[in-house]
């Protein structure tokens, strides 16, 4: 490129042009055009505007995006430029091939997972959360997140009914959470049997008796694994058709127990009875862990709260604020009445780490830096207040029955009992389920995901948005009876 310039040093222009796509980026140039976004807005401007035209849309868009618009991604380049992009540009991208190819989970009518939607006070929360860009580590980097982390611990403290000792830590979902308070356990029950494990390891410490429920969730043997305690070697005790653990059928349980219950079956929706197995654990000297990730809400709501019954008796609770709560992803929770535990399987030290005599967020998650996400937990909790909570959970129930009554009287089978917000259908033949799942999930009307449940394929429906209307109820009805007869017809 040098020898070009050379060859043509009578046109200034062109050298100029050159030699400026030749140079490479300084800081200098990065500086400058970062202080230009921040000075002139337009990429916030950009943004904003694209963000509310996608709340004005999402209840009109379909559920799942168009094949066309999934294969219009290929406008996203694969390979890095070598050469900034303009935000402007960026943005345009994002909003002319991105959103076309997301899943409209805002509006009222995505059941899939237990996915949950998002308040739009706590959005803008995040936000705002977002131009601080605070770390919630440790006090001294951001004593508001600190403050706000404080807040949330006691609030969630009262509103589950727990212990007054139990601590909280922000992590990014039940996934995490588990996998702390299998942690704190773990290393509690080995303290009690006279072995270090900070020390000195798994290696010839004594062993552990773990116990779930054959239903326990997926993230519970990823987490069993990553401990060193093994997926197989579990005690699994015998469900009933809920899938909730048969307290009569629980081992013999000692101070070398570690019982892991289930708050809402991720198919049905089912609570292990909590009060005779964790008053069994507690008698024993036994670990206890609830995985309560969308279900430990039931608790926040007169509704409800019958099927947390016994709650208080565990050590340790994992929940998510992104599912029932609809607070914005990622937002975890790890609760565990035993401080020391938790934070002696967490803490890590250094010479340049300063704890507070005030809340050092990290004490209590696996994570140093991390987002402030308690602030955007804080926000949820705000907006719905202890009536909101207890609204919107029992609003959630009240959809997922409206639900499977329409469904029901339209000749579909509930193959649960709806005791909260997760609804299982069938149809008369499996072929046919499966069928119609298809047709609906590319109807766009909603969209369900599959399972299968006491040995047959479902549809499974999760109620879990503050969004959804008894007219969603009521179009999602209607598309599964459309779906149905398309399945029905393709078959003939
Ligand atoms: C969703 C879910 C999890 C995993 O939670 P993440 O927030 O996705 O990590 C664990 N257990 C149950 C019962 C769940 O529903």
């Amino acid at each position: 490129m040098l020898s070009l310039i050379v060859t043509k040093p009578h046109n200034t222009t062109t050298v100029g042009k050159l030699i400026m796509e030749n140079n490479m980026t300084t800081l200098k140039d990065i500086q400058t055009t970062m202080q230009a976004a921040i000075h002139d807005r337009t990429v916030f401007e950009q943004a904003k505007s694209y963000a509310f035209e996608y709340m004005d849309t999402v209840n009109t868009r379909p559920v799942f995006p168009e094949p066309e618009a999934i294969d219009a991604l290929k406008a996203f380049t694969e390979n890095l430029p070598e050469k900034p992009c303009n935000g402007e540009k960026l943005l345009k991208m994002l909003h002319n091939y991105g959103s076309p190819a997301t899943v409209a989970q805002t509006g009222g009518r995505y059941f899939g997972f237990v996915n949950g939607s998002i308040l739009p006070p706590a959005l803008a929360a995040k936000w705002l959360a977002d131009t601080w860009d605070q770390n919630p580590a440790l006090y001294v980097i951001s004593p508001v997140t600190s403050h706000l982390e404080m807040l949330c611990e006691k609030w969630l403290v009262q509103l589950f009914g727990l212990p007054e000792c139990t601590v909280a830590g922000f992590v990014s979902g039940t996934s995490t959470a588990t996998l702390c308070g299998l942690a704190a356990g773990r290393d509690a029950l080995l303290q009690g049997l006279g072995w270090n494990i900070h020390q000195n390891g798994l290696f010839g410490a004594p062993e552990l008796q773990v116990i779930v429920g054959e239903q326990a969730h997926a993230t519970v043997f990823k987490a069993l694994s990553f401990l060193g305690l093994g997926r197989d070697r579990v005690v699994r005790v015998p469900v009933d058709k809920q899938g909730c653990m048969r307290p009569d059928s629980l081992p013999q349980l000692n101070s070398s127990s570690l019982l892991i219950l289930q708050a809402g079956n991720v198919n049905s929706g089912g609570f292990d009875p909590l009060l005779p197995l964790c008053t069994a654990a507690r008698e024993a000297g036994a670990w206890v862990h609830v995985d309560g990730a969308f279900g430990l809400w039931a608790a926040c709501s007169k509704e409800t709260d019958h099927l947390t019954n016994g709650i208080e008796l565990a050590d340790s609770w994992s929940v998510d604020a992104h599912k029932t709560l609809n607070a914005p992803y990622d937002n975890g929770i790890i609760l565990c009445k035993n401080r020391a535990a938790l934070v002696s399987s967490l803490q890590a030290s250094g010479s340049y780490i300063s704890y507070s005599d005030k809340r050092d967020g990290m004490l209590y998650t696996p994570e140093m830096s991390r987002r402030a996400r308690g602030m955007e937990l804080w926000a949820t909790l705000m907006t719905l207040g202890r009536e909101g909570i207890d609204a919107l959970i029992s609003g959630l129930c009240h959809h997922a029955r409206k639900c499977a009554e329409l469904l029901t009287a339209h000749d579909f089978r509930i193959t649960n009992r709806i005791d909260f917000n997760q609804i299982l259908v069938a149809c008369d033949r499996p072929e046919l389920t499966t069928a119609t799942l298809q047709h609906l999930q590319q109807s766009g009307t909603c969209w369900c995901g599959g399972s299968d449940w006491l040995g047959e394929p479902v549809i499974r429906v999760s109620v879990c948005s503050w969004a959804t209307t008894e007219t969603d109820i009521e179009l999602t009805v209607n598309a599964f009876v459309a779906a149905r007869t398309r399945a029905t017809i393709e078959a003939q």
